[in-house]
């Protein structure tokens, strides 16, 4: 009767301990699911994805991997100046739709746990340098609306932490809550990037420029590097109006965008400032180099052709170029004062390309100003 007794208290004893342990599981779970749904932009998420949730859910290691339905995913998520990208970079996989159709008809639309994960899932954790360290795993799909958006891979050191057969109720919540975080935020940040951005060009506008020229002066000074803001205006603009209409006028612009676009790196932020005046601000670029991509873009674009009425168009631009180093004198190194001073100097020396004959680049504080056409003029500023 008293074995008996020892017997069921054992029994009881676990019992309760499971029921506790599923509790503070449950809290666990329940807390996540909560910060998650209250993530707004994708660093945001990140951050708690793929940093926090390893420690709080005692993981290795934490993929998400992302199908990229709008081609957008990648620009939204990365920010190729931050200093997280590379630790981001592999944790956040992202898949084209077109080139990895083969990857994205793979992944699994129920979570998978255990070995099979591993064997069939492993080139989700290559790159990894936790990779060594994984025992078991477990790969949740992401979905909305009935179509898969990415999966989030859990990786642990413990073997039976996940393993085949093993409830996943827990789990599926966590998926379906971090499915909707990822669909929120990178719509809210469709939303932003939309009224940052000028509708005829799609460029940035002004109000994005001048907050971004803000953040980049601040890095710049931060790390000691330099940052060089262009003014470009096209030439006798109101001639182009005038003599082939505002429609055609506008296709320039656009036109002229796109040119800008293709010739600098991802990380420079190109806007329109007002009517048919750009700025470019290029951040770890020296003088020298800013110099070269102005006058490739001036080439470039003077070299370019649209066709109006079967007859060909040609227009040119001028540019300006300061840089931030030269202002770096200004005392007290107020950021407000710094980005207007930054702006004004470029403007500057646009106007001293505009008086020289327009057509050319003009940086200020520099005698010697790049000219179209073979000779060179001398400009002081
Ligand atoms: P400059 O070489 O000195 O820069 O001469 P410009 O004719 O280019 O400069 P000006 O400032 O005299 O004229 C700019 C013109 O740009 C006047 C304005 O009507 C036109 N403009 C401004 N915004 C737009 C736009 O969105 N579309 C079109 N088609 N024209 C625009
Ligand atoms: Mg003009
Ligand atoms: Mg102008």
């Amino acid at each position: 009767m008293y074995e008996k007794n020892r017997l069921l208290q054992r029994k009881l004893d676990n019992l309760i301990k499971q029921a506790q342990a599923n509790e503070r599981k449950q809290q666990l779970y329940e807390s996540f699911g909560f910060d998650i749904i209250g993530v707004d932009t994708p660093a945001q998420l990140s951050e708690l994805l793929l940093c926090q949730m390893s420690s709080r859910f005692q993981l290795v290691d934490v993929v998400l991997c992302l199908v990229d339905h709008h081609q957008d995913t990648e620009h939204l998520f990365f920010n190729p100046n931050e200093e997280a990208h590379l630790y981001y970079t592999n944790r956040l996989l992202i898949l084209d739709t077109e080139t990895d159709a083969n990857l994205i008809q793979l992944l699994p639309d129920h979570p998978l746990l255990g070995n099979p994960v591993l064997k069939k899932y492993r080139w989700m954790i290559l790159n990894l340098e936790s990779c060594a360290q994984v025992k078991s795993a477990a790969l949740l799909p992401l979905t909305r609306s009935g179509r898969i958006i990415g999966t989030l891979l859990l990786l642990s050191h413990d073997i039976n932490r996940y393993q085949e057969g093993v409830g996943t109720l827990f789990l599926q919540k966590l998926s379906a809550m971090t499915a909707v975080a990822i669909e929120n935020c990178l719509n809210q940040q469709r939303i932003k990037e939309i009224s940052y951005q000028d509708t005829l060009t799609q460029a940035y506008n002004r109000r994005y420029f001048d907050l971004r020229l803000k953040e980049e002066i601040a890095r710049c000074m931060r790390c000691d590097d330099d940052l060089i803001c262009m003014f470009l205006d096209v030439d006798h603009f109101k001639k182009i109006n005038d003599t082939y209409g505002h429609q055609t006028g506008d296709r320039v612009l656009k036109h002229m965008v796109n040119l800008i676009k293709e010739q600098v790196r991802t990380c420079d932020i190109v806007a329109r400032y007002g009517g048919e005046e750009f700025v470019v601000a290029l951040p770890m670029t020296t003088l020298q180099a800013a110099h070269d991509i102005a006058e490739r873009l001036r080439q470039t674009i003077c070299s370019a052709t649209l066709n109006f009425q079967d007859k060909p168009l040609k227009f040119s631009i001028s540019i300006g170029i300061a840089c931030l180093q030269s202002l770096i004198t200004i005392q007290p190194q107020d950021i407000e004062i710094l980005s207007a001073a930054l702006l004004d100097k470029a403007d500057q020396a646009l106007y001293a390309a505009k008086s020289g004959g327009r057509n050319q680049v003009a940086v200020y504080g520099k005698r010697q100003v790049s000219v179209n056409r073979a000779q060179s003029m001398q400009k002081q500023l």
